[in-house]
């Protein structure tokens, strides 16, 4: 099936609340441009140097996600566009990420991960420390950032229940965090989980953020 095909299909599958995130990381524009002829406007990649090439030669009314492990040294590069970036896993990227916003005026959306998997791979807060971190922060400590919500990654496993305890999890501290923290902060409202493989899964424990690759551009080439 063509990526317009891919697109359309998984469009008309996802419930309207579903925001799809495209993930475009290894692919070619060519690949990007085919997409957007079919619509879609909301990109995600992972590569800071990747993300600003590709962003240079794009439509201007693409919304960028940036959906990788950042560097603190990356965030300049990006700020002047990024629209989301779901993958906040420390206190000092998110002071950077508020500082370098200011430096053009923006305000840049962010999502803070949350490991909720089994593989110690996957990068994250603990629950505990993003409850320690939100309740040490003051309400107008970094004005030009918004938290927007949280994402995370479920373990890479075909156990499906598995998946769903940790998709289950994410959604509690979501819950938990919106009531203690964002009772009154109605930007406070995403949930990004959900990849190729798990997405339906995800849907059905709350996301409101799917970020899909490989079913609209087929395999990777690394
Ligand atoms: C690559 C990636 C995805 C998309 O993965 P697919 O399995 O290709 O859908 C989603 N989220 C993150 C954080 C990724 O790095």
């Amino acid at each position: 099936m063509s990526i317009t095909e891919n697109i359309t299909r998984l469009k008309a599958s996802l419930p309207a609340h579903v925001t799809l995130v495209a993930v475009s990381k290894f692919h070619p524009v060519e690949a990007l441009q085919e997409a957007y002829d079919a619509g879609q406007r909301v990109f995600g990649e992972s590569r800071a140097q990747e993300l600003t090439a590709k962003q240079k030669v794009l439509p201007d009314d693409i919304e960028w996600h940036f959906i990788g492990p950042l560097q603190s040294n990356k965030v300049k590069d990006i700020a002047p566009f990024i629209h989301t970036i779901h993958s906040i896993d420390s206190l000092k990227l998110l002071q950077e990420v508020n500082k370098q916003a200011a430096k053009h005026g923006r305000i840049i959306r962010v999502l803070l991960e949350i490991h909720v998997a089994q593989e110690e791979a996957k990068h994250g807060f603990s629950p505990d420390e993003c409850r320690e971190l939100l309740h040490g922060l003051s309400p107008n400590a970094l004005p030009n950032i918004r938290i927007c919500g949280l994402m995370g990654m479920a373990t890479n496993t075909d156990k499906a229940a598995q998946i769903q305890e940790e998709f289950h999890a994410l959604h509690t501290l979501f819950t938990e965090l919106k009531n203690a923290v964002f009772k009154e902060d109605e930007s406070f409202c995403e949930l990004s989980m959900g990849m190729s493989h798990d997405y339906p899964i995800a849907i059905r424990e709350g996301s409101t953020m799917v970020r899909i690759g490989t079913h609209i551009f087929g395999e990777r080439e690394y």
